[in-house]
C-alpha cells in the first residue's frame, strides 16, 4: 500500500504542490488527470523522491520517508520499491533492449547475468518484443521503444510502477499498442500511478481516478463518479473542454 501525507512541492517561492493526500491500495490502478501544469508530474516524482518534497511524507509498505528528515538511504529504499516509465522512454542507446532490461537487474538487484537475462527475456515476451531483444532502441519505432521502457519497470518487481504521460511522445498511431501493453500489465493486478492525458484510457483501466488542479485534488473517485457525475465545477469544465 502506498500512502501520500501533506505532500507540498515549490520551486523556488511558487507552490506547484499545495498539501497532497492519496492512498493507494495494493493491485490498484490510478490516473491523475488534470489540466497542464497543475502538478501531475511533480507528484509522481515526489512518490520516489526524484522530487523532494518541501512537506509532507510518503509511504510505501514498510517504510516512510519524510521530506525533512529522508535520508539518503531510506530514499534508495524507498526507491527500490518503485520503477518509473518516462515520457521520452530514457533507454540506453549504446545497449541492446535486452541489455537495458538487464541493466537494473544486475546493478540494482544483484542478479547474475544469466538470471537477469532470463527475468529480461520473460518481461519481453510480456511487451512482445522477444524478437528485437538484440536490436538497438535506435533501430525501433517510439512505441517500441516505450515497451521496453515499461518492460525494464516490469522486470524489477516494483511495488508500484509510475508511469509519467508514457504516451505523449509518440505518434498518434503508436498509442494504441502502448496502452494495450499497460492494460494487459494492469489486469495482472501490478499496482500502477498514471499520469495522462489519454482520458478514454483512463476510463477504461484505472480504479480510481484523481483530479488536479493548481497543485491541489480537487476530485477523486471512481471512473464512474469522476466521468459520468463530477461533483466540483473545475472537474466538470475539464471534462466539457477536452470532450
Ligand atoms: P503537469 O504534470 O500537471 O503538467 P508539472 O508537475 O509538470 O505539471 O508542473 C507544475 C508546475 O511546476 C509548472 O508550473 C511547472 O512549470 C513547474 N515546475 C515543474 N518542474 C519544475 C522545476 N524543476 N523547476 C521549476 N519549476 C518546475
Amino acid at each position: 500500500m502506498i500512502q501520500l501525507r501533506n505532500i507540498q512541492k515549490s520551486f523556488g517561492n511558487q507552490p506547484v504542490l499545495k498539501g497532497i493526500d492519496l492512498t493507494v491500495k495494493k493491485g490498484e490502478v490510478v490516473s491523475i488527470l488534470g489540466p497542464s501544469g497543475s502538478g501531475k508530474t511533480t507528484l509522481l516524482r515526489c512518490i520516489n523522491f526524484l522530487e523532494r518534497p518541501t512537506e509532507g511524507e510518503v509511504m510505501i509498505d514498510d517504510i516512510t520517508v519524510s521530506s525533512q528528515k529522508g535520508s539518503k538511504k531510506e530514499i534508495l529504499t524507498l526507491r527500490k520499491k518503485t520503477a518509473m516509465v518516462f515520457q521520452q522512454y530514457n533507454l540506453f542507446r549504446h545497449k541492446t533492449v535486452i541489455e537495458n532490461v538487464m541493466e537494473g537487474l544486475i546493478v540494482v538487484q544483484k542478479n547474475s547475468k544469466e538470471t537477469a537475462r532470463k527475468l529480461a527475456m520473460e518481461v519481453l515476451e510480456k511487451v512482445g518484443l522477444t524478437e528485437k531483444a538484440n536490436a538497438y532502441p535506435v533501430q525501433l519505432s517510439g512505441g517500441q521503444q516505450q515497451r521496453v521502457g515499461i518492460a525494464r519497470a516490469l522486470a524489477l518487481n516494483p511495488e508500484v510502477i509510475l508511469l509519467d504521460e508514457p504516451t505523449s511522445a509518440l505518434d498518434p498511431e503508436l498509442v494504441g499498442e502502448v496502452l494495450e501493453v499497460i492494460k494487459r500489465i494492469a489486469e495482472e493486478g501490478i499496482t500502477m500511478i498514471i499520469v495522462t492525458h489519454e482520458v478514454s484510457f483512463a476510463k477504461d483501466v484505472s480504479d480510481y481516478i484523481v483530479f488536479m488542479d493548481q497543485g491541489e485534488i480537487v476530485e477523486e473517485g471512481t471512473p464512474t463518479v469522476i466521468f459520468n457525475n463530477p461533483k466540483e465545477e473545475r472537474t466538470k469544465r475539464f471534462f466539457k473542454r477536452i470532450n
